[in-house]
């Protein structure tokens, strides 16, 4: 009976019980699949929150990207470096994951049902082979969404990296386009070097930091803002600067990177030199100038600020030698050669730099390179001091009257001056053709005095005639018509009374020079 029992009944009963198993186990197997494919989903879910926003050292399998390590000292913007390095860690710790999600599943079944089973293997094989089959099939359903899954990510990643790059592209060209509206496409001013900057280099502006940003505009760094890797934030264009939040502008060429003017950049530049020789007036002239756009700013004429400490400084320094009429020798103070002030408001401001380019003196080099900066002019100065022309002495020597002091005379002939200063200007490609050039004739004020001078001041044609018969300048006047496109000749007498007025003559002179 036992035989029977053991031998019949049980493997009928048994075949019998599989056979209804069998049944069964294909949803078993399905759900099994279904379980592990969720598993692993749900994986994904938490390594994408891991690395994206958790950033803990368990989700990072590739060095991060850090602004000390960078030439430029900030940190990357997201799309331009650390979205594809978020992207590849993502799929390293996918990569692993699942491998091993998988592999712990298909080890549990193995142990639980196969090596140390709970049951009799009779029973446990069969669904331990039904969830094997299961885990099989998990596996291979769970890797379509997880591959779509990372595509659309990829894709995503993608799209906002062109179009991060298509904004900073089109930011660019904007500020390009700005700075080509303020006449400053080839650069601004540096008023220390005399060279043009194409793009300024800017300075943090946290005061402990002060980290030197070469190039700060939209690109790798940020798209509207960068942030330093002191963490402070700097705008990225100089069209995204306010008024009172302008970052210090520096020169970018290696030997210079000094500072520049607070408002390069964000105003159209003109550049006045004046050239002429050594005691010529030109520092009486300059100062003269500055005092007449002062005193027309306060008859309600267009606003004038000086542009930065150094021209503040200069100015006083100025106005001592207007008050000195004209005798520089007496301060032992070294006399200011450039000044930078901005005339006009709003959208009339301009930057202006006057400056002395010291013309009978070609022997070093910061010389020519302040005849360099001349070449940025449209129109030029040149400052004709009557007592260096010997002919105005020859006619002065048969005139009565008081004698003249000959000691406040330039030493240096005119043409020895222009020729050589005019030369140097235009082999550096100067389009003087197209150039306005402003002859003040100085110190009329001292002629004046010894009636010496023709008894209308304010006309160009007579004073040509004059520099023409009187002093015998037909020659220079002739080449100057010659290099020039229009050259216009002013009387100005560099002095001012006890309430700061200057003399008118240097008014209409400032006037004409600084027209567009
Ligand atoms: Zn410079
Ligand atoms: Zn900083």
């Amino acid at each position: 009976m036992v035989e029977i029992i053991s031998w019949v009944l049980v493997p009928v009963l048994y075949l019998g019980a599989l056979a209804l198993y069998l049944m069964v186990a294909p949803a078993i197997a399905l759900l099994r699949g279904l379980a592990l494919t969720m598993e692993l989903l749900a994986g994904h879910v938490r390594l994408l929150v891991g690395v994206l926003y958790r950033r803990t050292p368990e989700f990072r399998t590739l060095p991060p990207y850090r602004p000390q390590d960078e030439d430029v000292k900030a940190y990357r913007n997201y799309f331009f470096g650390p979205g594809y390095r978020d992207l590849r860690q993502l799929l390293t710790l996918e990569r692993r994951s699942y491998i091993r999600t998988t592999g712990d599943s298909f080890r549990a079944v193995t142990s639980g049902q196969f090596v140390t089973p709970a049951r009799h293997r009779a029973f446990t094989v069969p669904y331990g082979l039904t969830l094997h089959l299961g885990l099989c099939l998990g596996a291979a359903m769970a890797l379509p969404p997880l591959a779509l899954l990372l595509a659309l990510h990829a894709l995503l990643l993608v799209t906002l990296t062109g179009g991060a790059r298509l904004v900073a592209g089109t930011l660019r060209a904007t500020d390009r386009a700005v700075l080509r509206v303020r006449r400053l496409r080839t650069g601004m001013l540096c008023p220390h070097c005399f060279e043009r900057v194409p793009y300024p280099a800017y300075d943090c502006p946290r005061a402990t930091c002060r980290r030197r940003h070469a190039d700060i505009r939209p690109g790798t760094y940020g798209i509207l803002r960068r942030r330093c890797e002191c963490e402070e934030r700097m705008p990225t264009l100089l069209m995204l600067m306010s008024r009172d939040a302008r970052l210090q502008a520096f020169c970018v060429h290696p030997n210079c990177e000094k500072p520049m003017n607070a408002d390069a950049g964000h105003m159209p530049e003109a550049a006045l030199p004046l050239i002429g020789g050594q005691a010529a007036g030109k520092t009486q002239l300059m100062a003269a100038m500055l005092l007449a756009l002062e005193n027309a700013a306060a008859a309600g004429g267009p606003a004038i600020k000086l542009a930065d400490d150094e021209s503040h400084s200069n100015y006083q320094v100025l106005r001592e030698v207007l008050r000195m009429q004209g005798h520089t020798r007496a301060t032992q103070k070294a006399l200011p050669r450039a000044h930078s002030f901005v005339l006009g408001s709003g959208r009339s401001e301009r930057l202006i730099h006057l400056f002395d380019t010291a013309g009978e003196r070609f022997v070093n080099r910061e010389e020519t390179d302040a005849l360099r900066y001349a070449r940025a002019a449209r129109t030029i100065v040149f400052v004709l001091d009557p007592m260096s022309v010997k002919a105005f002495w020859a006619a002065l020597d048969a005139a009565p009257g008081p004698p003249l002091d000959r000691t406040l005379a330039s030493t240096v002939d005119p043409e020895d001056v222009y020729a050589p200063s005019i030369q140097t200007v235009d082999a550096m490609n100067a389009p003087l053709k197209r150039s306005r050039l402003a002859v003040a004739i100085s110190k009329t004020d001292l002629l004046a005095a010894h009636g010496l001078l023709p008894e209308t001041l304010d006309d160009s044609a007579r004073a040509r005639t004059w520099l023409c018969e009187e002093l015998g300048l037909r020659n220079l006047v002739q080449t100057m018509e010659h290099d020039f496109q229009e050259v216009r000749y002013f009387y100005t007498a560099a002095v001012a009374d006890e309430e700061a007025r200057v003399d008118a003559s240097v008014g209409r002179f400032v006037e004409w020079c600084l027209r567009e």
